[in-house]
């Protein structure tokens, strides 16, 4: 027994293992099993060769398989393979926060540090909710998210999160206070633009009549993905964030950028608040800081944040705030981390990305016109293609297209029936063109 990653589906006992947001079922009489992977690649147990449309999931812009990183995680683990960080830390936790902290917009220069998207999420939830009870606005708890948002798997990140299907089941666990936003969608108004759509900025003024509706007074924090990714590369129609960020300064609400997806690159600046010109008050970032190869996420805070939180409104406290994970600041990942900066450095890689969003713009939208598409639509290294759902089956050719690429030998993303790329930053103009090829043959033969 043991790890084989050469077993066949037909070889394989797949009783045991329960697979995350994913038609179990299903996949058990369809399995697609992955045995390597390398560069921009999959290999699948047939030998397959699989282009990563979905970098990893949105989390390897450095492609698999990077041997500067793994040299970085072997020497780690030879010096110190675990050191907690409550009471004590390794040095190199401190400078990979400098480093962050460095990156970001002006003023947010703390951060705190988690395992992944969902803890980054529910931890600046936490910040923002612990910031206004120590600075005597202890009825400041309310937090807004929006219609169709991401923001992981924990009671926080589902309560503000806007699909669906991850609350109903939960219902009961929800958040008290949560509202939301519309999202900024609308088929008629702006299908197929190309990057921010030019209509929709009027949306941001929702937030007023949330704050008419429960008084700022309640109201601790608004948290958005400035792009949002999980749920088809929604992109905010020109002027929106800059209302929300103006509203929520107006009335005293924290604003949180949920950048999990867009950290690091993916828009073709560092974060996402820099290519809108917006300066959140908190981010929260995961995937790409490790390259996805050891899970590690964090909260970026604006200073001033932090140190009343520290003083504790000059409420003398010990431990200033309650919160931390056994594998915060985990030194293998803080080293994972280090080197996918060194190499988003040298490899100058938030410009390769920025040199590859026209590429990817001109062959997606090259598109536009097959049948069964309902719109197409980019920004960044990141875009995404509606279809027509099959009649009352909706998801169907979801599926079916995500089976049509992979036999084509290409991975991309489904929700429902919208298929979403985000290729590796590594990627060549060749590379994404294919990938376009395969996704637009795919959706022929389906047709
Ligand atoms: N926030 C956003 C915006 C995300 O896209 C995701 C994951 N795709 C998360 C949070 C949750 O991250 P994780 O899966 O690492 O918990």
């Amino acid at each position: 027994m043991g790890s084989d990653s050469q077993l066949s589906a037909s070889a394989l006992d797949m009783s045991a293992y329960w697979l995350p947001y994913t038609p179990n079922r299903y996949f058990k009489k369809t399995p697609k099993l992955m045995a390597s992977a390398k560069g921009a690649y999959y290999f699948d147990t047939a030998g397959h060769q699989i282009f990563d449309g979905i970098s990893g999931l949105w989390c390897s812009p450095i492609g698999h398989g990077d041997p500067r990183i793994g040299q970085a995680l072997q020497k780690q683990f030879e010096k110190m393979d675990y050191c907690t960080a409550f009471q004590i830390a390794s040095p190199d936790t401190f400078t990979l926060a400098k480093r962050i902290a460095n990156m970001a917009p002006n003023g947010l220069g703390k951060v705190f540090f988690t395992n992944s998207g969902s803890e980054a999420v529910d931890t600046a939830l936490k910040i923002a909710i612990g910031f206004h009870k120590v600075s005597g606005r202890g009825d400041k708890f309310r937090c807004i998210g929006r219609e169709r948002a991401y923001h992981g798997v924990g009671i926080g990140g589902i309560s503000v999160g806007g699909i669906v299907a991850n609350r109903k089941m939960f219902a009961s666990m929800m958040m008290n206070g949560v509202d939301h936003l519309p999202h900024t969608y609308n088929l008629s108004q702006m299908a197929f633009s190309k990057g921010q759509p030019t209509w929709g900025a009027h949306l941001a003024d929702e937030l007023e009549k949330l704050v008419a509706l429960h008084d700022a007074g309640t109201i601790a924090a608004v948290i958005l993905e400035p792009m949002q990714g999980s749920t088809g590369v929604l992109v905010p129609p020109e002027g929106y964030l800059q209302r929300i960020r103006e509203i929520c300064t107006k009335y005293g609400i924290l604003l949180i950028f949920d950048e999990v997806i867009t950290g690091f690159g993916r828009l073709g600046t560092t974060f996402a608040a820099d290519r809108f010109g917006v300066v959140p008050d908190m981010i929260t970032f995961a995937k790409a800081i490790t390259n996805g190869v050891i899970p590690l996420g964090g909260v970026i805070v604006r200073d001033d944040i932090y140190e009343t939180i520290m003083n504790h409104g000059g409420q003398e406290q010990w431990i200033e705030f309650f919160h931390g994970y056994t594998y915060s600041g985990h030194p293998m990942a803080i080293a994972a981390g280090h080197a996918v900066l060194d190499i988003f450095e040298s490899d100058d890689l938030v410009n390769r990305s920025k040199s590859l969003e026209p590429i990817l713009e001109q062959a997606i939208h090259s598109l536009k016109g097959q049948s069964k598409i309902l719109d197409i639509r980019n920004i960044g290294l990141a875009a995404a293609i509606d279809l027509e759902p099959i009649a009352s089956e909706p998801g169907k050719r979801g599926m079916q297209m995500l089976e049509k690429c992979l036999e084509k030998g290409a991975l991309v993303r489904i929700s429902g029936d919208t298929i979403a790329v985000c290729p590796p930053f590594i990627s060549t103009e060749a590379q994404i063109t294919t990938l376009i090829e395969i996704i637009g043959s795919s959706i022929q033969e389906l047709a």
